[in-house]
């Protein structure tokens, strides 16, 4: 069956965005990513895997576009092993869920950690080991996993 993370984007710093990451009830952890920018709700150009050229995108500043994302495994170069990735998220190539300290350490993926001070996270990488494990457990099951990411910003 089908089973939903809910990544849920609760508020805007200066270059970054601070969300709760939630499994059912259970929180899991938090997130921090780059700015949220208003984008075009289709992008003509990442579907043929090209570059997005749209406006408002500022490459490795912007945040993915709230949606329901496929969240699975996926072997990435960059860190030479598999990864939690994203699928399929308009304007976006290859986004991840991986560790990291600050929205310096990302280029539009999600950083998963506690957000202990401003502008920042700690404990990523047990953060990380845990949310494998959850996704990994539920695959095993035979689930899809989904990424709801949810603009739940106060005024
Ligand atoms: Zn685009």
């Amino acid at each position: 069956m089908e089973r939903n993370l809910v990544m849920i984007r609760t508020f805007r710093g200066s270059g970054y965005t601070i969300g709760h990451l939630y499994c059912g009830s259970q929180r899991l952890c938090d997130t921090l990513e780059d700015e949220v920018r208003e984008l075009p709700p289709t992008c003509p150009d990442t579907p043929q895997g090209r570059a997005c050229g749209c406006a408002g995108k500022v490459y490795a500043q912007t945040a993915v576009p709230a949606g329901r994302y496929r969240l699975t495994f996926r072997q990435s170069p960059k860190f030479g092993r598999k990864m939690l990735a994203l699928l399929d998220v308009p304007h976006f190539i290859g986004i991840l869920m991986h560790g990291g300290r600050t929205a310096k350490d990302s280029a539009g993926c999600v950083l998963v950690g506690i957000n202990s001070r401003k502008g920042e996270l700690t404990g990523s990488k047990e953060c990380l080991a845990a949310l494998e494990a959850t996704v990994k457990a539920l695959e095993r099951r035979g689930d899809e996993v989904y990424l709801y990411v949810i603009n739940g910003f106060m005024a």
